[in-house]
């Protein structure tokens, strides 16, 4: 009997069964190919050199192919497919030589008109260990033998694809809880604020940057800021972004209160590096909304800012939700390029939470990712999937060699389990919260910037080691997170 046939005969009908269902729960028979799946399929062909990718699904009688690279294919036989063969090993398999492999029957494999030399499998499997599918690179050479990083690699990119099957589930559920949130808000603030006193605010002067360190979690040394807005209104005290950044964005005043917001910045810039000329001053990420991102002539802006506060442009950041980004994936490309030649940092923000992480991420010139901090708080909640995904966009920032910065980093237990994961840098309540920028200039005197340990502060975290009345305001108001 053909060794095909001899793996396919010890393959369980209830595990199969259970395999399936897995593979249901996931819907990803349902829906159409994937472009993001591409940006995998293009990372093996890139790194393995291979003449042709494929990732596909099995259900019970066909492979089904969501994306390729190279050799064009939809569906496949399941019977004497390498899925089979990597269903019956239950582990990755590398065939160096078709032609010397039993299981190839005459000793040929064909991908329609490809004749195969060598290929590497890697299976995709659920949470609980089942596997879906594979993800296979195919060469019309034999080849060598696979070595253990490359083995690794496989495997990663494979697990990626996973992660991003579970990204999109969860996205579903947060993005339900979003829009619930969203709407009730609204509601009670109908009343206020209003279009006529954001303006009176701008007119005023009453907005004001707040930074928060991002630091290098091996050291805790601050390597950037971002700067985050807050509204000093005479009487309410200090109000949160989110109670007026949608309505400022509605009626199209976040175009002067984000210039505004980017001249500040790259004036405080100034100020800190003439209060340490020695040392540069640290990077500043501002955030921009969808209005200002589309506004002809961003790019041209930017550099206008930059000139006139002679700030260089490695020490200025934007930062981008996916949903802030145009529809219009060319002229989104062209901006981002524009900003990028300038040499300003591009940060995707709130990363994983979008609709098509991993094909803007291939498609845009980011060069840091920011993991949403609702990923960094599931970490530690003993559910191993958010875990996983943060696992997965951080090795996703390694293979696009991008910077990856968890967000809303909040305890000892996340900032360790963050290290191990081998993510750089982060940010959040447990290294400081939001301050003033005065409150930044001390933090930077700070012996080589480095911030204290939190597991050495009784209380824990910046905020109470330096206490500015502004800092005490902080604490009561709006370092408070309302989101
Ligand atoms: P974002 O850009 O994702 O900013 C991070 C938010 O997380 C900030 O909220 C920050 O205070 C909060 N945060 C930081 N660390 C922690 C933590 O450890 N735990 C918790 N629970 N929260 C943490 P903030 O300042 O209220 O800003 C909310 C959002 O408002 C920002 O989200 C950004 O999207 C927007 N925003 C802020 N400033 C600007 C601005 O100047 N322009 C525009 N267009 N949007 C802005
Ligand atoms: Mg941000
Ligand atoms: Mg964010």
């Amino acid at each position: 009997m053909p060794l095909a046939e001899l793996q396919i005969d010890r393959i369980d009908t209830r595990e199969e069964d259970a395999r399936l269902a897995a593979l249901e729960s996931t819907k990803i028979l349902d829906s159409e190919p994937e472009s993001s799946y591409d940006t995998i399929t293009r990372l093996a062909a890139e790194y393995f050199k291979a003449d042709t990718v494929q990732l596909g699904f099995a259900d019970e009688s066909r492979v089904w192919i969501k994306s390729y690279w190279g050799e064009s294919v939809r569906e496949l036989p399941r019977k004497g497919s390498v899925f089979e063969l990597v269903l019956a090993e239950n582990c990755p398999v590398v065939v160096p030589d078709v032609s010397k492999h039993p299981y190839f029957t005459n000793g040929r494999l064909m991908i329609r008109r490809l004749e195969v030399a060598s290929f590497a499998s890697a299976p995709i499997r659920s949470g609980d260990g089942k596997i879906l599918g594979v993800l296979t690179v195919f060469g019309c050479q034999p080849r060598r033998k696979m070595a253990a990083e490359e083995l690794h690699m496989l495997e990663s990119l494979a697990d990626l694809v996973m992660s991003q099957l579970e990204l999109r589930k969860m996205r579903k559920t947060f993005g339900k809880c979003r829009q619930q949130n969203a709407r009730a808000p609204k509601a009670a603030t109908a009343i206020w604020p209003c279009k006529s006193d954001l303006r009176h605010a701008l007119d005023k002067r009453e907005f004001v940057l707040f930074y928060q360190p991002e630091v290098e979690l091996a050291t805790r040394k601050i390597v950037g800021l971002e700067a985050l807005i807050r509204w000093q209104h005479p009487e309410r005290g200090l109000i949160p972004p989110m109670d007026f950044i949608p309505l400022a964005e509605e009626s199209g005043l976040i175009l002067p209160i984000g210039d505004w917001g980017l001249s500040e910045a790259c004036n405080q810039i100034q100020r800190w590096q003439r209060e340490d000329p020695d040392q540069d001053a640290p990077r500043v990420c501002v955030n921009l909304s969808a209005r200002q991102f589309a506004r002809k002539g961003l790019a041209d802006h930017v550099e206008a800012l930059l000139r006139l506060s002679g700030v260089s442009s490695h020490q200025l950041g934007l930062e981008m939700t996916e949903s802030s980004l145009i529809s219009d994936h060319d002229t989104a490309v062209a901006v981002l390029g524009s900003l990028r030649r300038l040499g300003v940092s591009l940060l995707m923000d709130d990363f994983g939470t979008g609709y098509s992480s991993l094909q803007q991420l291939h498609l845009l010139p980011f060069n840091v990712l920011k993991i949403d901090r609702s990923f960094v708080a599931r970490m530690t909640g003993g559910n191993e999937q958010p875990m996983q995904i943060v696992r997965t966009i951080v090795e996703l920032a390694r293979v696009l060699e991008m910077d990856v910065v968890a967000e809303g980093i909040e305890t000892q237990e996340q900032y360790a389990l963050l290290r191990q994961l081998g993510c750089k840098f982060g940010q959040g309540f447990l290294f400081s919260r939001p301050v003033p920028a005065d409150v930044i200039s001390e933090m930077l005197r700070l012996p080589g910037r480095i911030l204290p340990d939190p597991a050495e502060s009784d209380i824990g975290g910046m905020e109470y080691m330096i206490k500015t009345p502004l800092q005490i305001q902080v604490e009561m108001g709006l370092g408070l997170d309302r989101s």
